[in-house]
């Protein structure tokens, strides 16, 4: 019997991880079958251990469970406990184990898929939710010279900063954080957009000039056509212009290396993927 997996939401129908991971198991020929499962929204911890009990090996976690995920896992991984969300569980001898791959696939699509070393940069990270959260260390470990964190209610932004002050410290990178319009007048190497402002088809008040030379525009967010926040990026002169489709793909071959132990190649799926959504 194939190993069995699956991602649990809620909504999960348009999850589009069933896709990527048959795609990875067909094309590393790995035995698993990976499905979309809906939790009721008070009903996560049930799902779980229904699916554990029908042999269930692993899981993806999305909106609106990877706190709750986080609390669920009897062990974590350092980057998820430092995400405060889960989104990979793997199941093994009874026991749940919480892993985040939000991170590493932002970090890998960048620096690997786009090409743009982080090394010594200065970013510009807009956002304190989960998805937030849960990309600060991995950025941090990629060596920037400073990382500001913005967000519409700047107390979270600068919570966060604070949260992650001692692994900037160890990292040797300057950390602070405030609001849109306490940034005007600084640039960034990058800008990340890690609002779901993109998701409400809003624009963000983006300080004039915050885009230095050569940067890169980043959006967490996918979609058919340019997102709002893209939009506003290349109107402002950003250089590189990307979206989250990448990340999507990273972070979900980082979660089948959790599982399976073998990294698949994302080039072609992530080349299937935007023909298919038009991204
Ligand atoms: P949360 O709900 O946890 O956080 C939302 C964030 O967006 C908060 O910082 C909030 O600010 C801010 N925000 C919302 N609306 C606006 C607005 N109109 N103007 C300014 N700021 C706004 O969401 P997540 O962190 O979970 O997700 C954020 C985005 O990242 C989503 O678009 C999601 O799809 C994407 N994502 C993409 C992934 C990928 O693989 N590509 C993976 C994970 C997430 P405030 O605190 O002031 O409310």
């Amino acid at each position: 019997m194939s190993d069995l997996y699956a991602v649990f939401g809620n909504p999960v129908a348009h999850s589009k991880s069933p896709l990527i991971h048959a795609a990875f198991a067909a094309a590393t020929g790995q035995d698993l079958t990976y499905e979309a499962r809906l939790a009721p929204v008070d009903g996560f911890a049930r799902a779980v251990a229904d699916f554990v009990a029908v042999g269930g090996k692993g899981a993806n976690v999305t909106v609106p469970f990877k706190e709750e995920a986080f609390r669920l896992s009897g062990s974590l991984s350092e980057r998820a406990a430092r995400a405060g969300a889960v989104n990979t569980l793997v199941f093994r001898d009874g026991a749940i184990f919480g892993d985040n791959t939000d991170g590493a696939g932002l970090v890998r699509d960048i620096t690997h898929n786009l090409g743009f070393s982080l090394a010594g940069k200065h970013i510009l990270l807009l956002g304190a939710g989960g998805a937030a959260r849960g990309v600060i260390a991995p950025l941090l470990g990629e060596r920037p010279a400073a990382l500001r964190i913005v967000n519409r209610s700047a107390g979270k932004a600068t919570d966060l900063a604070a949260a992650f002050s001692d692994l900037a410290a160890e990292q040797g990178v300057a950390i602070d954080a405030g609001s849109f319009e306490a940034t005007a007048g600084q640039a960034f190497d990058v800008v990340i957009n890690a609002t779901s402002a993109s998701l409400s088809g809003s624009g963000l008040p983006l300080p004039a000039a915050i885009f230095a030379p050569g940067s890169l525009a980043y959006d967490m967010m996918y979609g058919k056509g340019e997102t709002p926040f893209l939009g506003q990026a290349r109107a402002q002169g950003a250089a590189h212009l990307a979206d989250g489709l990448g990340m999507l793909a990273e972070q979900a071959a980082e979660a089948f290396f959790v599982w399976r132990g073998l990294r698949p190649q994302t080039a072609t799926l992530l080349a299937e993927l935007r023909r298919t959504t038009g991204a």
